[in-house]
């Protein structure tokens, strides 16, 4: 693969460096700057993704007939890094990553008329209602009840780890319409509203004291079945197409600018050789996943899933965070503790905002943690990878 910048993609490059710098106001570059994990508060996320959606540039990855871009590979990658550098914040992945995809995939005419433009403009703020207590990575074995009653299912039963499920109107959703089955026969898939009747949420706060998931219980809940997506029992299918979109979808863009706040830390302040080798180590790993990630990006084009390949950009880029992150902590050393809002910044006099532990190198290394377990674990990425390519 050419990886030159042709003059037009330096042309395409300069276009969005003029956007950026026209509309990246210095409080959402700071909410970008400052994330410390994959997700960030719809307070900044959203106002970035009207702004964007202004533009027409809210879902480069969607095919151009729904609202998509129609830039090619190179130029999906041009902007995704050029956002990163520049510290915009990053969009949520639930809505416009994961359910926008499937419901092009697999909605009828009335869904796709209804939700799509309702995404892009950031109208929906969507949770992923997949794990429960005891199905995590055995998936299929979820028990949330859904009870046909007419025109709605009935609820019963809870979802765990849902992010931003505080912050979300609405969720789409694996359940259990047919007990008897085999378990991935009778799933089905729904997209419901968060304000129905009988949906409580209740925060569980991370290890570095955030607030991102959740615990959500369903008591009677009436959802409509215009809200299923998808064959009823055959939402087994959907949720493999949605998590195709979840492991592949991003990029390491994000990567490759707190590396290089990292660079700066570790030549400004000095550091051992040995922290410079494995500063090498992990630029020369992200080299190599940018070129599997452009790879991946052309086979994305129209809006198709990306297949094992996602499996393997979401145990390359989990690892290759974790590495970082852990590189960040040692090099800061006494520094690391939290409360450190400049700490990934040398010099810079940056604001603090949002909740309060929110900008710090520990706290970015210890959310991070969970990045080789959601999405499916890295281990079960493995699994899918040593059948799906090594026919194992
Ligand atoms: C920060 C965070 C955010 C999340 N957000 C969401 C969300 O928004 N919505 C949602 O639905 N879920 C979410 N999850 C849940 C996530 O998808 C699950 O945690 C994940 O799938 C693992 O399931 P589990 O936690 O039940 O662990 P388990 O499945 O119990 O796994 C425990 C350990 O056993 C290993 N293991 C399990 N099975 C195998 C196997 N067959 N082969 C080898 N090793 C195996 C796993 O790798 C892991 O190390 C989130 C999780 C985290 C940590």
């Amino acid at each position: 693969m050419n990886l030159d910048l042709t003059p037009e993609d330096i042309a395409f490059r300069d276009e969005v460096r003029a956007f950026l710098k026209d509309k990246l106001t210095p409080d959402l570059a700071a909410a970008g700057r400052l994330a410390t994990s994959v997700f960030i508060e719809p307070e900044y996320s959203l106002p970035w993704q009207r702004i964007l959606h202004r533009k027409g540039w809210v879902a480069p990855h969607w095919p151009k007939e729904y609202g998509g871009t129609g830039w090619d590979e190179m130029q999906r990658y041009i902007f995704a890094s050029e956002c990163a550098r520049a510290g915009a914040p990053g969009l949520a992945p639930m809505g416009l990553g994961m359910v926008g995809p499937c419901i092009i995939g697999y909605g009828t005419p009335e869904q796709k008329a209804y939700y799509l433009p309702r995404l892009l403009a950031g109208e929906d703020y969507w949770c992923q209602g997949y794990s429960e207590p005891g199905s995590g990575s055995d998936l299929a074995s979820l028990q949330l009840k859904a009870e046909s009653d007419g025109d709605d299912y009935i609820l019963n039963g809870t979802k765990i780890w849902t992010t931003h499920a505080h912050h979300a109107n609405k969720m789409f959703c694996l359940v259990r319409t047919d007990p008897k089955t085999k378990p991935q026969l009778g799933i089905t898939f729904l997209l419901l509203d968060m304000k129905s009747p009988g949906i409580k949420v209740d925060p569980i706060i991370t290890l570095a004291g955030e607030h991102e998931l959740n615990q959500v219980f369903f008591d009677n809940v009436r959802v409509p079945k215009s809200g299923r997506l998808g064959e009823e029992n055959d939402g087994w299918s959907v949720a493999k197409y949605l998590l195709e979109f979840e492991r592949g979808g991003g990029s390491s863009a994000g990567l490759e600018a707190v590396l290089g706040r990292l660079k700066t830390h570790l030549f400004t302040h000095g550091a051992d050789a040995g922290l410079i080798r494995r500063f090498g180590d992990v630029s020369m790993k992200l080299e190599a996943i940018k070129i599997t990630e452009q790879r991946v990006l052309a086979e994305l084009t129209g809006g198709q899933p990306p297949g094992p390949a996602a499996s393997m950009l979401k145990v390359q880029r989990t690892e290759l965070m974790q590495a970082i992150d852990t590189l960040g902590i040692e090099a800061l050393g006494e520094h690391a503790g939290v409360h450190q809002p400049d700490a990934w910044l040398p010099g810079a006099n940056v604001p603090v905002i949002g909740p309060d532990a929110l900008v710090t190198g520990m706290a970015r290394y210890l959310n991070n943690r969970a990045g080789s377990i959601y999405g499916g674990s890295n281990e079960v990425q493995r699994n899918i990878m040593a059948k799906a390519v090594l026919g194992l």
